[in-house]
């Protein structure tokens, strides 16, 4: 009967309504599962699940592959000088200032509270340097916090890269990015130092 159809037609409709709300709710509960909350960027796990995928497709191919780990200075004094609040502020905009310095298919997360990483493909470590110094000399001078006094604290980040290595796992080249951020920090802060102990 045309009633009865009417009924079915209304199913269909509202079946492909819920079938939209379905797919927004999946889409946001994977953005909850993959973005940090803070800042946008892809989480921890979301970092390295996309970054393993990176390494091994580099591994296999000639083209070269960078990572880097990245490390607010200081960023306790941020905290204890103008708040939490503040220093969260911080942690966004260094979030938006590195990912706008980067590739849409560039690979960058925050992977601890002040820390973040990126994995370049098909960029050299020589290129990452490049990059990477570009923001960290635009960071250095940027206006983050202001004191009472209308003075400006800087806030800096010191930075460790490398290179593909004869490194079987991603794990062992994010060990030495941390080794050069390590010497990085050691030497002053505020400063890029590229893993040149190995093989590029
Ligand atoms: P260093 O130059 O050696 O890296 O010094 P640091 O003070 O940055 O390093 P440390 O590891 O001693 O301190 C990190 C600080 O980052 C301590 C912690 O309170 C702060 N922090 C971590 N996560 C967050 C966050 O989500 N928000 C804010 N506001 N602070 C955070
Ligand atoms: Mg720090
Ligand atoms: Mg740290």
């Amino acid at each position: 009967s045309f009633t009865a159809l009417i009924a079915r037609i209304n199913n269909v409709v509202r079946t492909q309504k819920d079938q939209r709300d379905l797919n927004r709710d999946v889409a946001k509960l994977r953005d909850l599962a993959y973005r940090d909350d803070m800042t946008g960027l892809l989480n921890r796990r979301a970092f390295f699940d996309r970054a393993n995928a990176e390494f091994e497709i580099a591994k296999g191919s000639a083209e070269p592959m960078a990572v880097a780990i990245l490390d607010l200075d200081h960023f306790k004094e941020i905290n204890d000088n103008f708040g939490h609040a503040a220093g969260d502020e911080v942690l966004r905009k260094f979030g938006s200032l590195l990912k706008n310095s980067l590739r849409l298919h560039d690979i960058v997360g925050r992977i601890g509270g002040e820390e973040f990483a990126v994995c370049l493909p098909n960029t050299t470590p020589m290129q990452a340097y490049s990059i990477l110094e570009r923001l960290r000399t635009h960071v250095a001078k940027q206006t983050f916090c202001e004191t009472d006094d209308g003075g400006i604290r800087p806030v800096t980040v010191s930075i460790g890269i490398v290179g593909l290595t004869d490194q079987k796992e991603l794990d062992g080249l994010m060990i030495l990015a941390d080794m050069a951020l390590y010497r990085a920090k050691s030497q002053g802060r505020n400063r890029t130092i590229v893993e040149t102990g190995v093989s590029n």
